[in-house]
């Protein structure tokens, strides 16, 4: 019998991983998680020897049990090889009195990468497994990293498209050029004049939209996403978590069975819901310390129990964090309900209505081993300059929020702040908080100035970006999307 994963909004809706992972979504509206999570064997005296990709096939194989062991070892080596500027795949590095997982090795510089990469041999093997002969739609809203990262996955892949929307006004230069340049014949990349919140939201509606989905039959096409609801997302970001422990296992910072805490930025609670899934199977970790900006939903909704969208959205310098509704959150949500997806539909559709839910005392009673605090602007700037100055490691502004928030709560195990951008990827922000406010440079002469003064070498991800061509230009209205959807895709 393989693992099956259940949806959050009905219990009964039960598939294979492979099919999980085609989906993105439950038809329902819910995410899939595992029925029951696997066991996996974390024996630390050896894993402490592994490779990342040897790490990674141990949790992708022990999740998706469905795929053999021969076809997850070929994806996890084609995707974590070459493309990624280390062999070490996800460095940690000692910073002052605590630790830096540094998950920005990839192709787009910022964590992304980590699942994007291997998101589509799992995505075309899923297909293969099924018999799915329709070409694969992927459908992606984008705070900035996500779409890049999916769309370099995706590029050229046969039998697939990718379609991103992005909010025009709310990535960074750099973001946005990364995905305006990027090639392939089977991508397309819009901007829209809404924010990420409202992208996602109508990302969600033509999931959700039987219509549109018969409709795509018709015309030989499913969507499937590229987005952490999709649960070939989240599994493969549990294997950094592990293998940062045996990291430190191995330097001799810890002793096997110590427990230890993650700092870890948040958005769509995607990064942290893998940490706690890595607690699940039995890494030893304490506390999850769960990082915002001054998008702070989650820090009031773990200090208090109740989630309440309903507040101004900031554009902040830590743009990927810049989201109010917490997409993965719902995961988290089924567990504490002790898996009722009657309970867990009841708290997302109040969520959708009126824009807040609170849950019950029994459940925040459950939220001990979270702890939540958030970043300010100006606190995100303090911290990017205190750690190149003290400690010489240049922060990028979403790395500084965690590593803000973990100095502001200090706790006493040994804490691992995870990294989840280079800093190149936001050089204005992160410049002008090393420098005197400095006159009007563009991001390019950004990226120059920043690599004088912090001497960390210039990413190829970047340099490259300096002569690619700029070969998309659609930008729409946000209520425009799905008509862009059908025209792009030639819906008849
Ligand atoms: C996506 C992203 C985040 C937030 O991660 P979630 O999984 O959405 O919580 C943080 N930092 C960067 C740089 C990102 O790209």
């Amino acid at each position: 019998m393989p693992l099956l994963y259940q949806s959050t909004r009905n219990k009964s809706n039960q598939v294979t991983a492979s099919q999980a992972i085609l989906q993105g979504l439950a038809t329902d509206g819910g995410l899939y998680v595992p029925v029951k999570f696997p066991k996996v064997d974390l024996d630390f005296d050896q894993l402490k020897n592994a490779t990342y990709q040897e790490i990674a096939t141990l949790v992708l194989s022990a999740f998706f049990d469905d795929f053999s062991h021969e076809e997850i070892d070929k994806a996890v080596k084609s995707a974590y090889g070459k493309k990624f500027d280390t062999a070490e795949i996800a460095p940690v590095k000692q910073v002052g009195d605590h630790f830096v997982l540094e998950l920005f090795h990839g192709e787009t510089i910022a964590f992304k990468d980590m699942a994007l990469s291997i998101l589509p041999f799992l995505t075309t093997l899923s297909a293969k497994k099924n018999a799915v002969d329709n070409e694969i739609v992927i459908l992606t809203a984008t705070s900035g990293d996500t779409g890049k990262a999916a769309m370099a996955g995706f590029a050229d892949v046969p039998q697939t498209k990718i379609i991103v929307f992005y909010p025009k006004n709310g990535v960074s230069k750099i973001q946005e050029r990364q995905m305006l340049t990027q090639t392939g014949e089977n991508v397309h990349v819009v901007g829209i004049d809404g924010n990420f919140d409202e992208a996602q939201t109508a990302v969600k509606t033509m999931f959700n939209d039987e219509k549109l989905r018969q409709k795509m039959l018709a015309n030989g096409k499913q969507f499937s996403s590229a987005n952490s609801m999709n649960i070939g997302r989240l599994i493969p970001q549990v294997a950094y978590y592990i293998y940062a422990y045996a990291q430190l296992v191995k330097s001799g910072n810890i002793t096997a069975g110590e427990k230890i805490d993650f700092s870890v930025p948040t958005g769509n609670f995607g990064n942290i819901l893998a940490a706690h899934y890595a607690r699940k199977i039995g890494l030893p970790i304490k506390q999850l310390i769960c990082a915002s900006n001054k998008n702070n939903v989650l820090t009031d909704f773990f200090n208090t129990g109740t989630y309440n969208k309903k507040r101004n959205f900031y554009v902040t310098s830590s743009p990927s964090m810049d989201i109010l509704i917490s997409s993965n959150l719902e995961r988290l949500i089924f567990e504490l309900t002790d898996e009722d997806d009657k309970m867990t539909s009841k708290f997302l559709t109040e969520l959708s209505k009126t824009g807040e839910y609170k849950i019950t005392e029994k459940m925040q009673e459950k939220l001990a081993n979270f702890s939540a605090d958030w970043a300010s602007e100006a606190v995100i700037s303090d911290e990017i300059a205190t750690t190149f100055v003290e400690e010489h490691y240049v922060l990028d502004p979403h790395t500084a929020v965690a590593s803000a928030v973990y100095r502001r709560l200090k706790p006493a195990e040994k804490t691992v702040v995870v990294s989840t951008a280079s800093p190149y990827k936001f050089p204005k922000v992160v410049l002008e908080s090393l420098t005197e406010p400095s006159k009007n440079l563009t991001d390019f002469e950004a990226v120059e100035a920043l690599e004088k003064i912090s001497k960390t070498p210039l990413p190829k991800a970047v340099s490259d970006l300096f002569n690619a061509e700029i070969r998309h230009n659609t930008v729409i209205a946000t209520a425009e999307m799905q008509h862009e959807v059908e025209s792009y895709l030639k819906l008849k």
